[in-house]
Formats: C-alpha cells, sequence, structure tokens
C-alpha cells in the first residue's frame, strides 16, 4: 500500500452505509440500486487551492465545502442525495490534515445520509472533485425552465452574509463589526447548509429552482433565460441579516446578496396558484423562506424595486470572488 493508498482509511473508516450500496469502495466501481421509477441525478465541483478556497483553511471546513456545494446542487434539483465520489490530490500526506478533512466531509454526509462510494488521491497541487448522485422521482425534478411572468420569486435564508465573510477574511471590511456578525458571516462562507428538506419539498410546488452560489442577481439571471421571463426584485422585502445591514447600508448589503455570492440558498419561483400552499409549508420550516419578487414577461430584464420605484444599484465590481472561478 502507498502512503497514498492509505489516505482512505480516514475516508472508509468512519463513512456512512447505506442499503442501497451493494458494493462501495474497494473494487472496480461501485454497485448502486436505484428506486424503482427514479432518475438519477449527478453534479461534479472542483474546488482548486487558491482559486476557491484560501490555500491555509481549516481543514475542518473544507472538508464540509467541498460535499456542502455539491449537495446544494442536488437540492436545487430536488433530489434526495445518496452517494458521493471524492478524487483528492495533494502536494504531500499530511496526516492531521487529511483527518479533519475527512472528518469535515464524512460529518456532513453522515448528517445527509450519503455514503462515499469511491474516488481517487493523486500527488499535485491541492485540489478537490467530489461528484454527487442523488434521485428524484420521475418527472417531480426541479429545473431552471419552467418558470412563467406572473410566478412569485423565492429565496431561502439570508443572502449576502457569506459574501460579507470573505470581506472580512481578506481585510476589506470594517475589523470594528460585531463579534456574532463576523462568525455568523465567516461561518455562512466556510460551511454553508445546503437546503435538502426544502428542495424536496419544493417538488409538486417550485416552477424553477437553483441554488445560489455567483450571487442571487445572475443565478435569478439562469432561471429568466432557461424560463425566457424578467423579474422585479423588490429591495425592501430582500431578507436582510439586521446586524449586516448595520454594519455596511442597505444599499451595500443588497450589493453582497445580489452579487456575492457563496450563499448556497435556494432561488425558486413558484405559481400564483400555488403561493398559500408554499407559505403555509414554509411557515414550519426552520429556514427562512422570504418572497422577493415576481417573475415579468420581459425576457432576461432584472428591474430593482425599492418601496415601488426602479432603483439603480451597481452590481459590478462586487462578484470579485465569482469572476476568480
Ligand atoms: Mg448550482
Amino acid at each position: 500500500m502507498s502512503e497514498f493508498d492509505l489516505i482512505y482509511r480516514y475516508f472508509v473508516k468512519d463513512a456512512n452505509q447505506r442499503k442501497d450500496v451493494v458494493l462501495g469502495i474497494g473494487d472496480d466501481c461501485a454497485l448502486l440500486t436505484m428506486p424503482p421509477q427514479s432518475l438519477l441525478a449527478v453534479s461534479t465541483d472542483t474546488l482548486v487551492s487558491g482559486v476557491h478556497f484560501f490555500p491555509d483553511v481549516d481543514p475542518y471546513s473544507l472538508g464540509h465545502k467541498a460535499l456542502a456545494v455539491n449537495i446544494s446542487d442536488l437540492a436545487a434539483m430536488g433530489a434526495d442525495p445518496a452517494w458521493v465520489s471524492l478524487a483528492i490530490t495533494l502536494p504531500e500526506v499530511d496526516q492531521a490534515w487529511l483527518a479533519d478533512f475527512a472528518k469535515g466531509f464524512l460529518s456532513l454526509a453522515q448528517y445527509f445520509n450519503v455514503q462515499l462510494i469511491g474516488g481517487d488521491t493523486t500527488k499535485g497541487p491541492l485540489s478537490i472533485t467530489v461528484t454527487v448522485h442523488g434521485h428524484i422521482p420521475v418527472g417531480q425534478a426541479l429545473t431552471r425552465t419552467q418558470g412563467k411572468a406572473g410566478d412569485w420569486v423565492y429565496v431561502t435564508g439570508t443572502p449576502g452574509e457569506a459574501a460579507f465573510g470573505l470581506k472580512l477574511l481578506q481585510g476589506e471590511a470594517d475589523a470594528n463589526v460585531a463579534d456574532s456578525l463576523r462568525q455568523q458571516c465567516i461561518s455562512r462562507l466556510l460551511q454553508p447548509t445546503p437546503r435538502v428538506a426544502i428542495g424536496t419539498a419544493l417538488r409538486s410546488l417550485a416552477t424553477a429552482c437553483i441554488d445560489v452560489s455567483d450571487g442571487l442577481a445572475q443565478d435569478l439571471g439562469h432561471i429568466l433565460q432557461g424560463s425566457q421571463c424578467g423579474a422585479d426584485i423588490y429591495l425592501d422585502k430582500l431578507p436582510l441579516n439586521p446586524e449586516l445591514v448595520e454594519a455596511t447600508s442597505f444599499e451595500q448589503a443588497c450589493q453582497l446578496a445580489l452579487a456575492g455570492g457563496d450563499d448556497y440558498e435556494l432561488l425558486f419561483t413558484v405559481a400564483e396558484e400555488n403561493k398559500s400552499q408554499l407559505e403555509k409549508l414554509v411557515s414550519t420550516s426552520a429556514t427562512p423562506v422570504t418572497c422577493i419578487g415576481r417573475l415579468t414577461s420581459a425576457k432576461n430584464s432584472l428591474t430593482l424595486l425599492r418601496d415601488g420605484e426602479v432603483c439603480e444599484l451597481n452590481l459590478a465590481g462586487w462578484d470579485h470572488f465569482a469572476n476568480e472561478k
């Protein structure tokens, strides 16, 4: 066994076990059982050191985030997460680093009942590629293409916090912000929470859905393009963290939410006839869900409104993190 083969010991030892895995790590392929009448949902993301994360980021958070951003893509389709494979490239084998990375990765896998079913390890510059697999009953997947003019636009959580967390880590924000806000924003950046329960609950309710990775405005743009619609977004309805508004300004908090990125919240649309059902559903949800606007027939046009008036916000220059990807 090479040093790099030993890496898998960290991941296999504590790995979650699912009944639908006929054969897991150890053979040439994993063998998996799909539920009947389901489609397989698959998504891959690569995180590269110095591009997607700071080289000195704590390995527990990195393990968490590498899996979280992938599970978030499953949530955005309304899929149930099931299996994951992990390809990791490391400059050297650092036992303590690997043990913490595995802990962060596997504890999130455990939380969502996801089993690690395979992977690869290579020597080279630090990068992590995760492929997640989930399933969705046939005909129930959420896509970006079925939004219609008149549908209401919703978002989960409090977008903008992760982007402010990045500014704090980069030393671009006021160093005197309250500790509670600092911790909240940095933790949203480093350890995002994929919105799986809401994603699956939206299957029969949402017309379109996406996860917010590149900023609400840009990701909404993908729905507008896919659904051939426009949108009015009510800035006064954005679920901004009040502490963030106080530490910056209303305009800056809007810019962070709309153009900042890395929130991994769900952004989705619901037809008027399902609005009350949706609001009933989310009234019992632990994650806040907020109506922030409405789709319009003005193709690919995003209008920002504040108290009913059109409001120009400069969103350029705020998405530098997205540009680095
Ligand atoms: Mg996505």
